[in-house]
């Protein structure tokens, strides 16, 4: 079903009908067939190859995305006339999503097909998307991209490597060091980030391995996604065409923040993807390994740790791609308006920003969460390289650094809907002032209605009320130094994520129940339900924290009343609803939702 066009950020301020959310359960034919070739991909040329690839077997790597190329796997979403097929950014999500389970693999594919490649489509002009992107689509050329310095991480627009153009007008020279730069061992291409003399922002080059001019470190030893080449690269007097700039100087920082937010939803896809295979191979081993004479799966404590894990995924899915529909339905309304292609990706993924920063926090913090509880249920075989929970585990850290690391991404999402508050698109201080208002009244006490999911839409609604009216009162509180307080942020930021998380389960289980009715909705409900009711401790928690940093006197009291209003509910069986939750993943004998 088309959805119809939403803004980005609009959800904490309005609720969303069930009709207008896209659920994965309604992925067509085609999208499933290409999820199904990533998938039998993994499964024949992947999986069998995991100790090969950590131990980085000399052209192993490189001829696995050559396989993946001659597949189509890395031109999804590049246009027909590039050598691609065209299809649209949810379905490229559901590609990183069937990727995801890949491990090291899943990385090098990413970045090459992400930031490596993306920067040229959006932002080259047609000289440059003709010579590099079917190259980039096949495969042939593989790429990498160079923005993080030794001392310019977060920060990275304070990068020191520079760009000076010759003397007759026609290179630039590149100089300068970068640090941790994904694919950079078999890289034939480099998107650089450079400074041009004194400019304030970075520009950003195509560099070609064969300009000369590359020296590189060994390989680092890392923690995790060993598979994975990791390299600091020197660039010493490297030579680059003026033409190989990419838009236009002092456009780098730009091009480098919106790529990223791409990089950030295909980053939570992806945590999917590794969440659905950790939690398979765990309900498995659950089922099979037997103590004080039963499997395992049938203790209580194992159960709740299976259904907890299988909730979360479900819930950061909805969430991922309800987002993916909004980005791609943002992208069909700017091309109707008259936008050129490129223009019209950028916008719809900029749009949704905020959204995207919530993925990729929630989801790598909810993978970080599966592969811990994977690692438990295996006992001492999580513990073992033998097993697969080790390199699960191992793998899964990486997510909460790379892409934005999550208090960086956590202090944008709050940043990022402020400012739209400023420029006017987002009315923030309306409903936050509604919020104020209404805790000056008395209490309506709840004449609920007899509408299926009336209840939980109610507690949305009110955690929404929640978090306007802690940010409100901290935008009160700080004005202009509000950015400075960083903790407060971070709870605000808590809140407006679970929010999110929570109201996209909810639609989902809601939609099922519409679209294939009651029996087919029992499941989802208990997910949307115990991910809900979690999620009201954890609003309640931030909140008050929040108010405990700042508020005061007779203000403090009766705000921390309306948190308690806000953050209020019947009781429910969460117990009950985990245990049926588990009952079906043990049954089937995988991740089943
Ligand atoms: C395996 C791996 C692969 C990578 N691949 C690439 C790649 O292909 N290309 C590339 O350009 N980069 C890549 N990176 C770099 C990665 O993006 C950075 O590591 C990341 O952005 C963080 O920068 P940093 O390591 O310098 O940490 P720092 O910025 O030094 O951060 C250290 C800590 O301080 C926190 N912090 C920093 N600033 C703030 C702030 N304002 N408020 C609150 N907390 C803050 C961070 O959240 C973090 O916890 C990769 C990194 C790794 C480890």
């Amino acid at each position: 079903m088309k959805t119809e066009t939403i803004k980005g950020g609009e959800f904490v301020i309005r609720e969303t009908p069930y009709e207008a959310i896209f659920i994965p359960e309604e992925f067509d034919e085609e999208a499933k067939m290409i999820r199904q070739t990533c998938i039998d991909f993994l499964e024949s040329e992947v999986l069998n190859k995991l100790d090969r690839i950590d131990a980085q077997e000399e052209g192993l790597m490189e001829s696995l995305l050559d396989k993946a190329g001659e597949l189509g796997m890395l031109g999804v979403s590049i246009p027909e006339q590039y050598g691609g097929f065209g299809k649209n950014f949810n379905t490229s999500m559901l590609v990183a999503d069937a990727v995801g389970g890949g491990y090291s693999f899943a990385v090098a594919l990413s970045a090459h097909t992400g930031i490596g490649t993306l920067p040229i489509l959006y932002y080259g002009n047609d000289r440059q998307k003709t010579k590099y992107i079917p190259k980039l689509a096949s495969g042939e050329w593989k790429a990498s991209y160079c923005l993080t310095e030794p001392n310019a991480g977060s920060d990275a627009n304070s990068g020191r490597t520079s760009a000076t153009l010759n003397a007759e007008g026609t290179h630039y020279l590149l100089n300068g060091q970068k640090m941790w730069i994904t694919n950079a061992g078999f890289a034939d291409i480099f998107i650089v980030f450079a400074k041009i003399e004194d400019d304030k922002n970075l520009s950003a080059f195509i560099v070609e391995k064969e300009f000369g001019g590359i020296t590189m470190n060994p390989e680092e030893h890392k923690l995790g996604i060993k598979g994975s080449s990791t390299r600091q690269v020197f660039f010493n007097d490297c030579p680059v065409s003026v033409e190989n700039m990419l838009s236009e100087r002092g456009n780098g920082f730009k091009i480098a923040v919106n790529i990223l937010n791409i990089g950030r939803i295909k980053l939570g896809a992806a945590t999917i993807g590794s969440s659905r295979s950790v939690i398979t191979q765990a309900v498995r081993y659950a089922n099979e390994r037997v103590q004080f004479n039963l499997p395992i799966s049938k203790f209580g404590a194992i159960r709740h740790k299976l259904a907890e894990m299988a909730t979360r995924l479900y819930a950061a899915e909805s969430a991922t791609y309800r987002a993916g529909q909004n980005i791609d339905d943002a992208y069909e309304a700017l091309i109707a308006s008259g936008m050129d292609e490129a223009k019209a990706k950028l916008k719809s993924v900029e749009q949704f920003a905020v959204e995207c920063a919530i993925i990729k926090v929630w989801c790598s913090e909810m993978l970080d969460y599966v592969v811990d509880e994977g690692v438990q249920i295996y006992g001492g075989m999580g513990y073992s390289a033998e097993a697969p929970m080790e390199r699960a585990y191992r793998d899964s850290r990486i997510n909460r650094i790379f892409e934005g690391t999550n208090e960086v991404n956590r202090l944008l999402i709050v940043d990022m809907l402020l400012k739209r508050a400023m420029k006017g698109e987002l009315d923030l201080m309306g409903p936050a002032t509604a919020v104020a208002n209404e805790l000056m009244a008395i209490p309506d006490f709840d004449e609920q209605q007899d509408t299926p999911f009336a209840a939980e839409k109610k507690i949305i609604a009110n955690l929404k009320k929640a978090g306007l009216l802690i940010a409100g009162a901290a935008v009160q509180k700080f004005m202009m130094s509000l950015a400075k307080e960083e903790e407060v942020l971070m709870n605000i930021a808590d809140i407006i994520g679970y929010v999110y998380i929570a109201e996209s389960v909810l639609l989902r289980a809601e939609k099922i129940w519409h679209t294939q009715g009651e029996s087919a909705a029992q499941l989802p409900i208990d997910m949307a339900r115990v991910y809900l009711y979690s999620a009201i401790d954890k609003v309640h928690v931030a909140g008050k924290e929040a108010l405990y940093a700042f508020g005061e006197g007779d203000e403090l009291k009766m705000m921390l009343v309306g948190l308690r209003r806000f953050t209020k509910a019947e009781p429910f069986n969460m117990k009950d609803a985990r245990q049926r939750i588990a009952k079906k993943l043990i049954e089937e004998n995988r991740y089943c939702f």
